[in-house]
């Protein structure tokens, strides 16, 4: 039988796993993902599931983008949910801020809240256990063991699956499927892909894996260069060395992203280190989040010095060594930023403020805006195109404002990454690329001809 069953595989985002086990002659299954179809997909409406005829077990979430979790309020009740604990918590702060925020229609913020309600049920809602070493297999969904590892991505606390199934047909009575979710080889944890694989997945060669399930968004986008997310960190350095009042655009879920941009500020205003301003206490709320634990894994990803841009201008702080007290502008103005801003008009008076410091000859040098996402946002003949992201940027150099596209780095695994995975992993029965608008280009990975045979370009 087949175990692996993909549903809109030929686009990136939105794409839906289930995974199935025979027991006794009746079919168990467990769902990967379950997430909104990205605007400009194959599929711009999204498939619906049929959860009566195929009834899913639980569901397992790889990660919070919103192409993997957000149709999760679709999702019948009486079906457990299983993430990553930092993961669900993410998420929650994402919803209760989408529910508390004002701008948002009425009915349209009760929906968020009642998806925070759902992710803080902990009787729906399970998340993995780090036992010290690896995190505990999960045990309790009939004819299923799953491992879930943790990998490195543009969404913290991100998950690939190990699968054993039932499967009366082979000789061990098991099949065992991987499924990678998103994952990159060249953030800071990524180099310890293939050592998990080796030690963990493969258990040195004693153990096979019949079928690998992994993504390939960056096959239709092998022409990007890519640098690893340290590189980026010491590039953003000397570009924050040479520009004093930075704006900067990135995903607030962007941990990795973010974590360079602080570390960045902090050496470019050496000794002292220049503050991250952010544009909403969700914001806070999410760094701190980060703070407290991956913080305790690695000091990069301490952000200590974060403060939310003042509603009030006349505002102001005291400090011993000034003579008279100053307002954030002013404190901004004196000792430089970095400051989050989102691409939409309402933020644009935080640019303004500074581009007419400087014309009242207040500051030296005008401020700059770094673009820290994907640049197919801004092109035009993209499908993802954005349109309101795009006149904003023109609106600011039109003003003057130096925009900075360079300092990005993909979310996602380069093709030759994917062929170590593969190569690493060596699926005995079957290879499934997904996430990916470029599935036939797989057969030109530089990977074994006999992986080549099992690859599944139609599923
Ligand atoms: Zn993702």
């Amino acid at each position: 039988m087949e175990h692996v069953k993909i549903y809109q595989g030929n686009q990136i985002g939105g794409c839906v796993t289930v995974i199935s086990s025979m027991i006794n002659g009746e079919i168990h299954r467990i769902m990967v993902d379950y997430g909104s179809s990205l605007p400009g997909s194959d599929n711009e409406k999204d498939f619906d599931y049929p959860w009566d005829d195929e009834p899913v077990d639980a569901v397992f979430f790889t990660h919070y983008h919103g192409d993997h979790v957000g149709r999760l309020m679709e999702i019948p009740s009486h079906i457990p949910l299983y993430m990553g604990d930092v993961a669900r918590q993410a998420m929650i702060n994402i919803q209760e801020a989408l529910g508390k925020n004002p701008y948002i229609p009425k009915e349209e913020a009760q929906l968020h809240l009642e998806e925070a309600a759902v992710l803080n049920d902990d009787k729906r809602v399970k998340t993995f256990n780090w036992n010290g070493i690896f995190y505990d297999h999960v045990k309790d969904i009939e004819g299923f063991v799953v491992e879930p590892y943790s990998v490195d991505h543009s969404a913290y606390d991100a998950y690939l699956f190990l699968f054993e199934v039932c499967d009366p047909n082979t000789k061990s009575g098991k099949y065992k499927v991987v499924h990678t979710g998103d994952f990159r080889g060249h953030g800071r944890r990524g180099n310890v892909m293939l050592t998990l694989i080796k030690k963990y997945i493969r258990r040195f060669n004693k153990r096979s894996i019949d079928a690998l399930v992994i993504e390939g968004t960056m096959m239709s986008r092998s022409r990007e260069r890519v640098i690893s997310e340290p590189q980026m960190q010491l590039k953003a350095t000397k570009y924050l060395m040479k520009h004093k009042y930075a704006f900067l655009i990135c995903s607030s879920t962007n941990v990795d992203s973010l974590a360079s941009f602080y570390q960045a500020a902090q050496d470019a205003g050496h000794p002292y280190g220049r503050n991250m301003y952010v544009y909403s206490y969700y914001f806070i709320k999410q760094l701190k989040l980060y703070t407290d634990t991956a913080g305790s894994f690695a000091s990069v990803y301490k952000f200590d010095n974060v403060y939310q841009f003042d509603a009030d201008s006349t505002k102001t702080y005291s400090h011993p060594n000034w003579d008279n007290p100053k307002t954030q502008q002013e404190m901004m103005e004196d000792y430089g930023f970095i400051a989050v801003i989102k691409p939409e008009d309402y933020h644009e008076h935080y640019i303004d403020a500074f581009v007419e410091a400087y014309k009242a000859n207040r500051i030296k040098q005008m401020p700059v805006l770094i673009f820290s996402m994907w640049n197919g946002y801004l092109n035009p003949k993209h499908k993802a195109f954005k349109k309101e992201w795009f006149d904003f940027v023109e609106r600011q150099k039109a003003k003057g404002v130096e925009i900075e596209y360079d300092l990005h780095t993909s979310g996602h695994a380069t093709p030759k990454m994917l062929a170590s995975v593969i190569n690493a992993i060596n699926p005995q029965d079957a290879l499934y690329p997904m996430h990916t608008e470029k599935k036939e280009e797989f057969m030109n990975l530089p990977i074994k001809d006999e992986i080549k045979q099992r690859i599944r370009l139609k599923s």
